[in-house]
């Protein structure tokens, strides 16, 4: 089946795919044989638009190829209200492919529609702002998620690494002042390493 998106690009940790491409990433089958045919099992369903038989397989017998091949799909034909609802039933994964389609794609706006629902949206939108080149509004977007019960220890963690990676030593040092512990950590660490 031609996909629509590259899966051979380098890419980095936030816009290269988890899921989508990477079906027999790793030898899954055990035998050349059995990886064949269910890449013919996985195209004749695609063909076939029998969504209903690869959701039945991904989820009630987490065959993980099935999943694969229903989020390539819903990312071809940009059916992102798909892989949300896919997402909002629990499947993290639909949830990374979501975010990972929107980052490369640069859809700021539509990364900034989904946190409302995902608080964790909001790192993959300051990503896509570090890319764009606007550290400022990366490093709000983080701040705001850092009040996040589940999210926040990570998002001080990330503002701190992009503080630390665009020359912003005095704004950690303020912080690590202030009694920031893990600041205070980085710019040790920082300090230690640097030239
Ligand atoms: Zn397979």
């Amino acid at each position: 089946m031609n996909r629509r998106h590259r899966t051979d690009q380098p890419a980095d940790q936030w816009s290269g795919w988890s899921y989508y491409g990477a079906a027999h990433r790793y030898d899954v089958h055990d035998t050349p044989e059995a990886t064949a045919a269910c890449d013919r099992l996985m195209d004749r369903l695609e063909a076939a638009r029998d969504e209903r038989t690869l959701r039945k397989l991904a989820y009630d017998d987490s065959n993980a190829c099935a999943f694969v091949r229903l989020v390539e799909m819903m990312v071809d034909a940009d059916r992102i209200t798909d892989l949300r609802t896919l997402a909002l039933d629990g499947d993290g994964r639909a949830f990374a492919t979501l975010m990972e389609l929107l980052v490369r794609e640069d859809r700021v706006e539509q990364l900034r529609a989904e946190v409302p629902v995902f608080a964790s949206a909001r790192a993959w939108l300051a990503h896509t702002l570090v890319r764009r080149g606007d550290v400022d509004a990366a490093l709000v977007e983080l701040e705001l998620l850092e009040s996040d019960p589940e999210h926040g220890h990570f998002a001080h963690s990330e503002r701190l690494n992009l503080l630390l990676a665009h020359g912003r030593v005095d704004q950690v040092r303020v912080l690590a002042e202030s009694g920031d512990r893990p600041a205070a950590r980085r710019l040790k660490h920082w300090l230690a390493s640097a030239p």
